[in-house]
């Protein structure tokens, strides 16, 4: 479903992504956790084509990215994404911010992407906020509005950055327990996120970055029971 190959990542002089290669199958859930600024978020921005690499190559659902804009428009549509800042639209309602991209980009009649997007905001619980504004709701509803509006594109994976870290603690669980609920579905998952239990709960593979480079990975009861280097033990040891 997503393969990168000895990716290499350049911002300027500084090399963000050192040779990275990860598989993620259909239906697999990975987690990616790391210390700040070992590039987790540089390596799923790379496979929606918001970051291009220098070396190395990304396929992505069969298309294999370049800078061509169809090969990228056609990636966006098969991936979703979910950052940490919910990234709405403030002055459009929350139906509306769900119905623009499958009207604009998967050519829905108005009343097909309605009908599209009343149902994945039944999905995440929020059907009835449809007419409200994006500061009408609280973050936790936004950020399933947020994930709402990537699923009414129908895409086959999603790749969420951070994306309980900027909600009031009471408002994690219910972003989490969708996410549980989109993984249960079958979902195609990358997340970055430290949120361990949810770790153990859906991740098939926990991945850890350090420096740009993925360090170790596994399975998550051999992942937090026996992290084999000694970089990633000392991370568990700071967020467990
Ligand atoms: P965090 O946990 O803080 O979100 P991260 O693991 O997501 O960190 P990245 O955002 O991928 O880390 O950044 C990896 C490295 O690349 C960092 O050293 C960062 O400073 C650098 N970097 C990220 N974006 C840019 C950019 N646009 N220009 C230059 N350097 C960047
Ligand atoms: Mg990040």
């Amino acid at each position: 479903m997503i393969e990168m190959r000895n990716v290499d990542k350049w911002y300027g002089s500084f090399q963000a992504l050192k040779d990275v290669s990860l598989t993620v199958l259909p239906g697999e859930k990975i987690v990616l956790c790391g210390p700040s600024g070992s590039g987790k978020s540089t390596l799923i921005r790379c496979i929606n084509h918001l970051e291009t690499i220098q070396k190395g190559e990304i396929v992505v659902a069969g298309h294999r990215l370049s800078d061509s804009q169809k090969v990228v428009d056609a990636v966006r549509r098969e991936v979703g994404m979910v950052f940490q800042q919910f990234n709405l639209f403030p002055h459009k309602t929350v139906l509306e911010n769900c119905i623009l991209a499958p009207m604009r980009v998967r050519k829905l009649s108005r009343a097909d992407a309605e009908a599209t997007a009343r149902r994945y905001l039944e999905r995440v619980r929020i059907g009835n906020q449809a007419e409200k504004y994006p500061a009408q709701l609280s973050g936790g509803q936004q950020q399933r509005v947020a994930i709402a509006r990537a699923l009414c594109m129908e895409p086959k994976a999603m790749l969420f950055d951070e994306p309980t870290s900027a909600l009031d603690p009471e408002m994690v669980k219910e972003v989490l327990d969708t996410m549980v609920s989109l993984a249960r579905d079958g979902m195609t998952m990358i997340c970055v996120t430290h949120e361990m239990g949810f770790a153990r709960q859906v991740a098939d593979r926990v991945i850890f970055m350090s420096d740009g480079e993925i360090i170790e990975e596994n399975d998550p009861e051999r992942f937090f029971s026996n992290p084999t280097h000694a970089r990633t033990r000392a991370f568990l040891g700071e967020i467990l």
